[in-house]
């Protein structure tokens, strides 16, 4: 379970901003646990900004919506930059499917931290073919926090951090569904890998 650090309370002078980072396969929770603490968030009247990119338009335009339906209202976006535009004077920004940003939103996420504001993003570590996705790797890196997050393999029952196509479809960016992908462990989506 992920413990969350220090807030700085209401003091905006107290306020030191940081970075997390929620990363793991498909049907690993990861939109569950950034909903978690967004909520949390909420709830103590904190202000919250949730954006993702437009590309992932999978359900509701607005919302940032998970497979198990828990939703909450997010702003689709272009590019990572119009995030920092957007994000004003929000206490916490959440971003979700990060790994479709391109590298700007590592230097994005790092300037709302050094304003103060606690970052949480949420995204694919690995793309199907078991690379690292996009900006995950520099996000990883400099995040305080990282939770890896994982999936149960569909094939044998083991924990998963793999996402595995199905398809034969070679394209990068093809949007999940449950009968495109797979959680799979190292070993079964090495095993079955094209
Ligand atoms: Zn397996």
């Amino acid at each position: 379970m992920f413990i969350e650090p220090s807030l700085g309370g209401k003091n905006p002078k107290d306020k030191k901003g940081h970075i997390e980072v929620i990363c793991g396969s498909m049907f690993s929770g990861k939109t569950e646990e950034l909903i978690r603490r967004l909520n949390r968030a909420f709830i103590a009247k904190q202000k919250v900004e949730i954006f993702k990119p437009a590309i992932d338009t999978r359900y509701h335009e607005q919302n940032v919506v998970s497979h198990n339906d828990t939703a909450i209202r997010s702003t689709p976006v272009q590019f990572a930059s119009d995030i920092l535009l957007l994000a004003g004077d929000c206490d916490v920004v959440g971003i979700d499917e990060v790994q479709f940003f391109d590298h700007q939103v590592v230097h994005v996420a790092n300037a709302l931290a050094i304003a103060g504001k606690r970052v949480i993003m949420a995204g694919l570590d690995m793309d199907f073919e078991g690379k690292p996705f996009g900006p995950m790797p520099q996000l990883l890196s400099i995040a305080e926090y990282v939770t890896k997050v994982h999936a149960i393999c569909m094939k044998c029952g083991e924990l998963a951090s793999y996402s595995f196509r199905l398809s034969e479809d070679r394209e990068k960016v093809m949007l999940g569904e449950k009968n495109t992908y797979e959680a799979r462990c190292r070993k079964c989506f090495y095993e079955d890998k094209k």
